[in-house]
């Protein structure tokens, strides 16, 4: 086994009791056991996504890009929707919508940067929209995109609100009902730290009820499948459409319950220290970060290093015992490499990545400036509550 820090862009950082939590003799999927784990995690999805009864949970088999996908129950032919897109998984919004009969029109910002509130309100203004799709944290740069004032920009204008928070729900404030969003969703290996395998979300009343009208969705991932029994797991039952993933549903319980006890606040608010000291460690070092000042993430760093081999560079990062993970984005692939600090994050492991990404900046002769960890400790040092 190994004992490296995951601390890519997920699966992220581990916690032994969520992870094998999964790791069970086995349960089948209508057991009482499985039915209760699967009311909790729904009703724990609805606690971090500020989500009230209103809302359908849903917890799907797959990933990430299936619960994206699923939103397209919610969308009638020739609608037309407005995509915001900081980076490659805003991409994936179109990616997806344009395998449907709907008309996208997508507005893209420049790597580091995000979308404005005035090209979101001038575009929603000039022209009608069924639905606008965003995404909370671009994992590709580590962009966060003020979801809670876009929100508030087009709430009048469009019937549905999309937003992706597969790399920000549970590590970022999210509240789905206080902010109008119609759909929220995220994924279990991200900052919910548990094992991967299902896509989740949320939907408001509103989105629900388009559930009645003709579906564009393909079969699988056609949430009129999964509505009533989203719901008679909510009241205590079971039942089955497709086989769920047993193992991670187990996992994600225990995540829930684990984000229960320290609070969803308190979860949020140690990312915002982790992540405020890792930067304050990267910039100690010379190093230039990626998403423009005051759009940084809680949960992603995406750090530019110039005249080194990145693959290599990771490489010795591994080795040391730290996984990160490479660039994606296009604009910048060759150029910088992705931290997640999410999930099960805490100061030591911050540490221990600077240390690592110095030392092997070093070994490779990068100069950078010495202490990162100490500049880090400053921060960690003003918050005692983590
Ligand atoms: N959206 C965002 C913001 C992501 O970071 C990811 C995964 N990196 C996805 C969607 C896709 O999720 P998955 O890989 O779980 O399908």
């Amino acid at each position: 086994m190994t004992s490296r820090i995951l601390m890519h862009v997920g699966p992220s950082i581990g916690n032994y009791d969520v992870l094998s939590a999964a790791v069970q003799p086995n349960i089948g999927f209508a057991s009482p056991e499985f039915n209760s784990a699967m009311k909790s995690s729904l009703e724990g999805l609805r606690y971090i996504t500020g989500a009230d009864d209103s809302y359908t949970p849903f917890i799907l088999p797959g990933s990430g890009t299936v619960a994206m996908e699923s939103v397209m129950s919610f969308i009638p032919r020739n609608s037309r929707i407005l995509v915001v897109s900081n980076g490659v998984f805003g991409d994936r919004w179109e990616a997806i919508m344009s395998r449907y009969p709907v008309a996208i029109k997508v507005l893209k910002a420049e790597a580091g940067k995000s979308v404005s509130l005035e090209d979101i309100d001038h575009e929603v203004s000039s022209r009608r929209y069924f639905a606008v799709a965003m995404t909370q944290v671009e994992t590709s740069t580590g962009v966060k995109l003020d979801v809670e004032s876009v929100a508030k920009t087009v709430r009048n204008k469009v019937d549905l609100i999309i937003v992706d928070g597969v790399a920000s729900i549970g590590g970022e404030n999210m509240q789905a009902a206080r902010w109008g969003i119609d759909v929220a969703l995220t994924a279990s290996q991200k900052a919910l730290g548990a094992q991967a395998g299902a896509g989740l979300l949320v939907a408001s009343r509103s989105a629900i009820e388009k559930l009645r009208e003709e579906s564009i969705s393909g079969y699988f991932a056609d949430l009129r499948n999964w509505s009533d029994l989203m719901n008679k797991f909510l009241a205590g039952g079971g039942g089955y459409f497709a086989t769920p993933p047993i193992g991670t549903v187990f996992s994600i319980q225990k995540s829930m319950a684990l984000i229960r006890s320290e609070t969803i606040e308190a979860r949020i608010k140690r990312h915002e220290i982790c992540s405020q000291a890792f930067r304050a460690g990267i910039s100690h070092m010379g190093l230039e970060i990626l998403a423009s000042e005051k759009l940084r993430s809680n949960t992603v760093t995406g750090v530019i290093v110039d005249g080194i081999d990145i693959p290599d560079f990771l490489q010795r990062c591994m080795k040391k015992g730290v996984e990160f993970g490479a660039g994606v984005h296009p604009a910048f692939r060759d150029r910088y490499f992705r931290v997640g600090h999410m999930g099960w994050v805490k100061p030591e492991h911050i540490i221990t990545a600077l240390n690592v990404i110095e030392s092997s900046l070093e070994e490779i002769g990068k100069e950078v400036g010495h202490g990162s960890a100490l500049a880090a400790e400053e921060v960690f040092s003003k918050h005692h509550e983590i």
